[in-house]
């Protein structure tokens, strides 16, 4: 029997969406909402291979997803056999440590968490409004990207700075994109044949985000975002983590707002920051040409990224695997070989022709005898969702 899962992932101005069926894990559609509240939106939805396109004013989240149903209606799949409702959901805050049903006390609860992330969560909770009055039969559920960070050990969260301040406004590190560290972490023990209970594992999930997480027996000891998903790695556009003391300096001596600054390190630093631009694809070519801003980026993006595993390799006492996942971990050679000769002394060693190899498959691309499997592995946040989603309703 099929069990058609809808999940939604709503950004400020746009919406992404999947019907996965939670038995057969199939993909049967997919879609893009895009320029909410701008002067003119766009909608691709995709079934059966088919795309279609629409344009249409979106003032508001609400109006985007009638039409994502009215899609839906024209071209399939059926949604009345949907049986669940699953949103992503950036900031789950302390309250949230699990996959929740949403009631009217969890929007509430929603809401009151919107200072911890102003840009992600208002529209996730709009997102969750206008689906429960469109889908208002079925359970909606939230998966929150926070919630495998809240294992985290008391040491490992606690910034060192007053505690009552912290704990008035919820100041700690709480950690991001934990469905897919969570997925990813399974699939490397399920890839090795381990036991999670007995397995100690390093999973680094770099995309155009980027963070690293220490798991041992298939808890999350610490991780590289914080606060916000702004500290840790060098990311596509974001400078992870940079010295607190860069905020009043940039304030005080370059005259920058504190909206000017969240924005410079947000959107502005990182890799696009160091070499003008945030793709790994757009920087190879110029690391060809011998670009010395794009060479100063990759070396700034694998010192950092061994830094941490080196932390972590410290923090676990003995590592089984790392695993290499998203957009920059599946697919660029280089990060994964500079990082891995780097560790060779620890006990990771390369097999270059594996990591070399192109392939979508989860793989080995350690030599069979190294100590420490390093593995790449494919996320899938959506399948994860999915059958969080599930987990929650059953
Ligand atoms: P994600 O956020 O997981 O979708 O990752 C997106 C990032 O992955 C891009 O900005 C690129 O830096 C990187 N990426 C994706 N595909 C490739 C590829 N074929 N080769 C190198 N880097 C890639």
């Amino acid at each position: 029997m099929s069990k058609p899962i809808l999940l939604l992932n709503c950004g400020s101005s746009s919406v992404k969406y999947q019907v996965i069926d939670a038995e057969s894990e199939a993909v049967t559609a997919t879609g893009l909402i895009q320029r909410i509240g701008e002067d003119l939106g766009t909608i691709d939805h995709t079934h059966d291979g088919n795309k279609h396109s629409d344009q249409r004013v979106y003032p508001d989240h609400k109006v985007a997803l009638a039409h994502m149903v009215a899609m839906f209606e024209q071209y399939g799949p059926s949604l009345n056999e949907v049986v669940a409702v699953g949103h992503r959901c950036v900031h789950g805050g302390e309250r949230f440590r699990e996959t929740t049903v949403i009631d009217d006390a969890v929007i509430a609860a929603l809401r009151e968490l919107i200072p911890l992330a102003p840009l992600h969560n208002p529209p996730g909770i709009a997102g969750i409004d206008a689906a429960r009055a469109e889908l208002p039969d079925v359970p909606h559920v939230a998966v929150f990207d926070t919630a495998f960070f809240s294992t985290l050990p008391a040491q490992a969260y606690s910034y060192a700075i007053d505690t009552d301040l912290a704990k008035r406004y919820g100041i700690r590190k709480y950690g991001f994109h934990g469905t897919s560290h969570s997925y990813v972490s399974r699939k490397a023990a399920e890839f090795l044949g381990k036991d999670m209970a007995s397995f100690n594992q390093i999973v680094a999930h770099l995309g155009n985000g980027a963070s690293i997480s220490a798991i041992q027996a298939g808890a999350a000891v610490d991780t590289s975002m914080g606060l916000t998903p702004l500290a840790g790695l060098v990311m596509g556009t974001r400078s992870g983590d940079v010295d607190p003391g860069l905020t009043p300096f940039l304030a005080n001596q370059a005259g920058m707002s504190i909206a000017e600054i969240d924005d410079f390190l947000n959107k502005k630093s990182g890799l696009i920051g160091l070499s003008g631009v945030n793709d790994f694809r757009d920087l190879e070519p110029m690391m060809d040409a011998g670009d010395e801003r794009a060479l100063l980026a990759m070396d700034v993006y694998v010192h950092r990224l061994i830094s941490y595993i080196g932390s972590y390799l410290a923090l676990l006492g003995h590592v089984e695997a790392l695993t290499f996942t998203a957009g920059v971990g599946e697919n660029q050679v280089m990060v994964r070989e500079r990082t891995i000769r780097a560790l060779e002394p620890f006990g990771f060693v390369l097999d270059p022709e594996a990591n070399n190899a192109r392939s979508k498959q989860a793989r080995r691309i350690s030599t069979p005898d190294s100590p420490v499997a390093v593995l790449v592995i494919p996320t899938n946040e959506e399948l994860a969702m999915a059958r969080e989603t599930v987990a929650a309703i059953n």
